[in-house]
């Protein structure tokens, strides 16, 4: 056998293995059972391509998307790795099958409804397996963001073939999710291992939502490079593309709703420009190695820390400085909130949490590569100096009195308007819709007055934010279970500001 130093080199061409690749190739050779959570662009695939190589047998690699296997399919097949996928859209099967039969195919890709099913198992009985890699291995886990239960079917797989390596990679998952992928796929506690997660050439920025568009124009004005900006909607996307082609910037598209062909140029097109803005949804992403990325902007909540984390993690891959910027919207909050209340019961709690995780970094006025390495698991220092909250600390303030004002403000005018009345009502202002409704008379009409006013929205952004207000269906603002406590003064609101140059600016902007 070849070392795998020397299949480094040779097959791949790179001179060193990179972070912790060496302990997992190490470990798959030794035929142990091994998770490895690795961040992305750390190099996953090397750890079981290389095997692949060195082993006698085929790799089978479960990989959740027919896209991302075909990615992988053409990476490999071009340092000339045998490999083949086995899914509906290859009219090849045949041919694939007949190459695993005769021992032909370093890696083989299947899909886990594929891979889970009795023929399948069947086939692999026909030849030697040299290993089993389990891709995206969060998909098992209903802790993870990304629940597949085609996932769950792929134990009996495994446990059919007790003496073949198994190797679950994954970027992206937090400690809850990691116990459970070792306990589902049956990999010992000691199997796992965590790459560093901190890309520290990465800054990281977020601030409120005040005219997303010029927002993320002035970032694309100010950031050379090509980056990414992430919309949550199609009709996000061409909107925010409109706004930016008036950067002068290229700017390209990307979304499920266009067609496959439009979709393959755009991708095209972005690998190859040096300073193009894509504008996509997170369907865009996956399985493109684009390592000159210069910034990621989010033009709304993300659904997890972790997809926040894997899709930032696509800005500056060669190291170089690159920017993630994400802009939220207490809608966001609101929205995610009601969502929540839908979903089947026993899903709730794990939602809940994954939403106050986002809640925490956002608002927070300490690091947030602090916030986001804790949530991996590890123990960063206090303040990493390149975030926007390092480099410029905001002013944190406690807001509870405004907080319960707004309130008070909201449950006597009905629950029924939104934040722009009630900030008529509190400041005094006697329009038409005020006096109408009489709420001049109530007894918070103007009850608010100079420096405070302006934290009258930052305050019903908190409040949505904790689920202490929500959003009715005809758009008002009614109370969410989390007001009682607040309205009582049994718990605080803390308000973080931006910095003061900063808010200098935007009101001049603003103005
Ligand atoms: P991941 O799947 O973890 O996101 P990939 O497997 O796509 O990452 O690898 C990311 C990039 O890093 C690819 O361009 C790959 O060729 C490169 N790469 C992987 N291992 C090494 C290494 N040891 N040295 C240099 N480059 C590497
Ligand atoms: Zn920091």
């Amino acid at each position: 056998m070849q070392s795998p130093e020397a299949i480094l080199q040779h097959t791949f061409g790179f001179p060193a293995f990179r972070g912790v690749q060496r302990a997992v190739v190490d470990r798959v050779l030794a035929r142990e059972r091994t998770l490895a959570v690795m961040p992305t662009g750390a190099g996953k695939s090397l750890c079981y391509q290389l095997p692949a190589l060195a082993l006698e047998g085929t790799c089978v690699v479960v990989s959740p998307l027919i896209a991302l296997m075909h990615d992988q399919l053409r990476a490999a097949t071009a340092v000339g790795i045998r490999a083949a996928t086995l899914t509906s859209a290859d009219d090849n099967r045949a041919e694939t099958l007949a190459r695993f039969r005769n021992g032909d195919l370093d890696l083989l890709y299947v899909a886990p409804e594929r891979a889970s099913g009795e023929s399948f198992r069947n086939l692999l009985r026909q030849s030697p397996i040299a290993l089993f890699a389990i891709d995206e291995a969060h998909c098992v886990s209903e802790w993870g963001h990304d629940f597949r239960p085609d996932y769950r079917m792929l134990r009996p797989l495994l446990d059919d073939f007790p003496d073949v390596p198994r190797l679950a990679l994954t970027a992206t998952a937090d400690e809850h999710t990691r116990a459970d992928i070792l306990v589902q796929l049956g990999i010992p506690e000691d199997g796992l291992i965590v790459a560093g997660f901190d890309r520290p050439n990465i800054r990281y920025a977020i601030s409120p939502r005040q005219g997303t568009g010029q927002q993320i124009a002035a970032l694309v004005s100010e950031t050379r490079g090509a980056g990414i900006v992430y919309s949550q909607t199609r009709s996000g996307t061409e909107r925010l593309a409109a706004t930016l082609a008036g950067t002068g910037r290229p700017v390209r598209i990307y979304h499920a709703g266009l067609d496959s062909a439009t979709r393959a140029r755009n991708q095209h097109d972005f690998v190859a420009s040096e300073d193009m803005v894509m504008v996509a949804t997170i369907a865009f992403g996956m399985g493109i190695d684009k390592p000159d990325v210069r910034f990621v902007a989010h033009a709304g909540l993300p659904k997890s820390i972790e997809a926040y984390y894997q899709e930032t993690g696509r800005a500056g891959r060669d190291g170089e400085p690159a920017v993630a910027h994400l802009y939220w919207g207490a809608e966001d909050f609101a929205r995610a909130h009601q969502r929540i209340g839908e979903v089947e019961p026993a899903r709730q709690t794990g939602e809940r949490v994954r939403l106050s995780a986002l809640g925490a970094l956002v608002e927070t006025a300490t690091c947030r590569r602090r916030i986001l390495l804790r949530h991996f698991g590890e123990n960063p220092p206090e303040a990493c100096g390149n975030c926007d909250n390092c480099l410029q600390p905001p002013s944190a303030i406690d807001a509870t009195e405004t907080a319960r004002k707004f309130l008070s403000a909201v449950y006597r005018t009905g629950q029924s308007f939104g934040v722009g009345h009630i900030e008529a009502v509190l400041t005094g202002q006697t329009n038409d819709k005020v006096r109408q409704r009489g709420h001049d008379a109530l007894s918070v009409f103007g009850i608010v007055d100079g420096d405070e006013a302006a934290l009258i929205k930052p305050v019903s952004r908190a409040l949505l934010l904790r689920d202490a207000l929500r959003t009715s269906e005809h758009g008002g603002l009614e109370f969410g279970p989390e007001a009682r406590a607040i309205l009582k003064g049994e718990r605080a609101v803390k308000l973080v500001l931006p910095p003061k140059r900063e808010r200098r600016r935007r009101y001049a902007e603003a103005n």
